[in-house]
């Protein structure tokens, strides 16, 4: 098997294979017919298909207790490959829901705040929002302007949000606003009077996710709104860790799907009276991303039975998270030169998926923001 050239599925349990191949099905019977054109539209997945991540057990699948699946991590790092062999956008769905919306209610909200969300937004039944960045936030999220005063028997909050994922088609927000001088997390409906919500439009990367902006002007929350557990914002950090773990294995999948098309595209086109394949230099590149992607594949691995042990640190992800995106945005750019002009057309999946990584990239901690982590680790300056 060309994406697995080291063997790797020895590695894994029959469980876990069951879990990557049943996801990997339902991808391409169920989700490939509609990218082309969402793609084109810049529309999301029609909403049938939406709850059917959920039928699939595709959100929150690594959260235990209450109704939840409570797979293992490595599974749910390859359902995040299989999701994202489809489209960044696709992953950045599921990513989202389970990472940045369940999880935080998971690990921080009230008994009765679990209760009442997450097996809806298991089920696709509701669907939710994580809103942390703000316009002169960024990379430095700790310069957050978004404020909530206690008002005695409510909470008010003020402020603006940018670049939310999923945030038109939410039906809550996890939001992260200055309470006096600490960072706290707040579940709020959004169609609490005082909310607008505006879809991003003119996206040439991940076009197929929602991306939208928050307003909150005078929001009246209730006192059970705050999620009871968090403070500071390292706990909106931590999800953003889970997060970021679900990337360095989805971001395989998408230069996987890169790699499969140039490569039946280089062994297919004759040029100089010989298949592109037979040029030194095309084979020199081919073995070059080939060798990447193991790498990465190895490392996502890892991730995973450290995270499985409990002993994964986020310097960890940071490590996964920016060398296999950047490994998956050299391999999409290199099959996209190879595939030539046909590499611009559509009906080529390489362009949208090099296209796409250029946010995976920027998104959950920019390519050298997670360099800075890392350089942080080694000496124990912080050099942001
Ligand atoms: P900036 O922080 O302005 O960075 C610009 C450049 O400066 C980058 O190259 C960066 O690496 C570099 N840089 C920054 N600081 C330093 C430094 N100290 N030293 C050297 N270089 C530096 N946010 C959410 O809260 N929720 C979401 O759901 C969400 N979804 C998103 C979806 C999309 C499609 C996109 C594009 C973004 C999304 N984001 C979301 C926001 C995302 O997390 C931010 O875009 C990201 O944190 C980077 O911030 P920025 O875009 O302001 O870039």
């Amino acid at each position: 098997m060309t994406n697995d050239f080291l063997a790797i599925d020895e590695l894994l349990t029959d469980d876990q294979r069951l879990a990557r191949d049943t996801v990997r099905e339902f991808v391409s019977k169920e989700i490939e017919p509609h990218l082309i054109n969402c793609y084109r539209q810049e529309s999301f997945l029609p909403q049938d298909l939406v709850k059917k991540f959920g039928k699939l057990g595709l959100l929150g699948s690594n959260l235990t207790g209450y109704g939840l699946p409570a797979i293992d991590n490595i599974s749910y790092g390859l359902i995040m490959r299989e999701l994202e062999r489809a489209d960044s956008g696709v992953r950045s769905f599921a990513s989202v829901q389970g990472s940045l919306v369940m999880y935080p209610i998971h690990a921080y909200g009230s008994e009765q705040q679990k209760q009442q969300w997450l097996p809806k937004l298991k089920s696709a039944q509701a669907i939710g929002c994580f809103a942390l960045t703000e316009q002169q936030g960024g990379s430095d999220p700790a310069n957050m302007q978004t404020q909530v005063i206690d008002q005695g028997s409510y909470y008010l909050l003020n402020g603006a949000k940018m670049w939310i994922t999923n945030g038109s088609i939410a039906d809550i927000a996890i939001v992260w606003a200055r309470l006096g001088q600490q960072v706290r997390g707040f579940i709020v409906p959004c169609k609490t009077a005082g909310v607008t919500i505006n879809r991003l439009v003119g996206k040439l990367s991940l076009r197929i996710s929602v991306t939208s902006e928050l307003h909150f002007a005078d929001v009246r929350l209730p006192k059970d709104s705050i999620l009871p557990q968090a403070s500071g914002l390292n706990s909106a950090l931590s999800c953003l860790t889970q997060a970021r773990y679900g990337i360095a294995w989805g971001a395989i999948g998408a230069a996987e799907a890169c790699f499969n098309e140039v490569l039946a595209y280089c062994k297919e086109r004759q040029l100089f009276g010989a298949p592109l394949a037979a040029k030194q230099l095309v084979q020199s590149k081919l073995a070059t991303m080939l060798t990447d992607i193991s790498k990465a594949q190895l490392l996502a691995l890892r991730l995973g039975q450290l995270k499985d042990a409990g002993r994964l640190r986020y310097p960890q992800v940071s490590m996964g998270k920016q060398s296999n995106v950047a490994m998956a945005l050299q391999v999409a750019r290199t099959s996209r030169d190879l595939l030539g002009a046909n590499g611009i057309m559509d009906e080529y999946r390489t362009m949208r998926h090099m296209c796409n990584l250029e946010t995976v990239s920027t998104y959950e901690g920019t390519n050298d923001v997670h360099l800075l982590v890392l350089g942080r680790e080694l000496t124990g300056i912080a050099a942001y």
